[in-house]
């Protein structure tokens, strides 16, 4: 579906749950966040929903995201109803990898395509200050299963203070190239102020070619990660929720005041 700007939104990222098992610096607080209400989360039947109105518009391509997609309960099985949607034929996921090992031969054998996995630095020590007591070992392990389980390809987010030739970023490098793992580099953002800027090797932040949706996990439609805007799928119905979140997504990002990385999944 085209939106007023000639672009062609195709691209739905879902985040499926506000909960998450790191707590990292630039993303959450330590004390965590408020939690949603259960009732407040959209169960599987409704996010199934949605991708079924938003495959009839035009999405052929869906990421999930969280918070920690992996923390939410029955995972796999949200990914085997979306991948059973034919017109899908891009399914992705972003993680912190820490419970990758578990669940990435179950997560492909369900229909997932390809996984990004999000890593900052190579260092356990430094991982474990950023992420407020994460287990680095664990990611690596992850990635190892994804590959394993046939993710292809296993993509490393890296997200970078300033510029990808600091110190941990050329290290993440150099892990991600002698594994045969693609990597990009995200500046670091500050989504209230509007610093918002483009991803290196991905395709993130040029407005200009922007195709996305987001969905959150309390059911809001956002076209814009930068933008207040939001249409609630719950009291406008999933069809009429998505039709004007393209017809009023905006022709460029300014800042929001509600978007926070722990609940939009970036
Ligand atoms: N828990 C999953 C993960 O860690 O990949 C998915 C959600 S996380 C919010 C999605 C991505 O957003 C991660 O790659 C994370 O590094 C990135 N992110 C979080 N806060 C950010 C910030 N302030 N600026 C830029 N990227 C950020």
């Amino acid at each position: 579906m085209y939106d007023r700007f000639k672009r062609n939104i195709n691209y739905l990222r879902i985040s499926v749950t506000d909960r998450c098992n790191l707590r990292c610096k630039y993303c959450m607080p330590e004390e965590g966040i408020q939690l949603l209400p259960h009732e407040a989360i959209l169960s599987f039947g409704e996010i199934f929903e949605v991708v079924e109105e938003a495959a009839k518009l035009g999405v052929d391509k869906v990421r999930l995201t969280g918070g920690e997609p992996l923390v939410r309960k029955g995972i796999v099985k949200l990914v085997g109803m979306i991948a059973s949607i034919p017109e899908i034929t891009d399914l992705s996921m972003t993680t912190n990898g820490i419970l990758l090992n578990e669940y990435a031969a179950d997560l492909k054998a369900a229909g997932l395509q390809r996984v990004n996995i999000s890593l900052d630095t190579m260092g356990a020590g430094v991982f474990k200050l950023q992420t407020r007591g994460g287990n680095i070992k664990r990611v690596f392990e992850g990635i190892e299963a994804a590959r394993k389980a046939g993710l292809q390809p296993v993509k490393i987010n890296c997200v970078v203070w300033d510029n990808s030739q600091e110190k941990d970023a050329r290290a993440v490098a150099k892990y991600a190239k002698e594994n045969g793992l693609k990597i990009r580099f995200i500046h670091q953002m500050d989504l209230s102020t509007g610093e918002f800027s483009v991803v290196e090797g991905g395709e993130g932040g040029n407005c200009s070619k922007c195709n996305r949706l987001r969905l959150t996990s309390d059911g809001k439609i956002k076209p814009c990660l930068f933008s207040d805007l939001t249409y609630d799928v719950r009291e406008m119905g999933a069809e009429n929720a998505l039709q004007m979140a393209v017809g009023e997504k905006p022709r460029s990002g300014t800042y929001s005041k509600s978007s926070k990385f722990y609940n939009i999944g970036g």
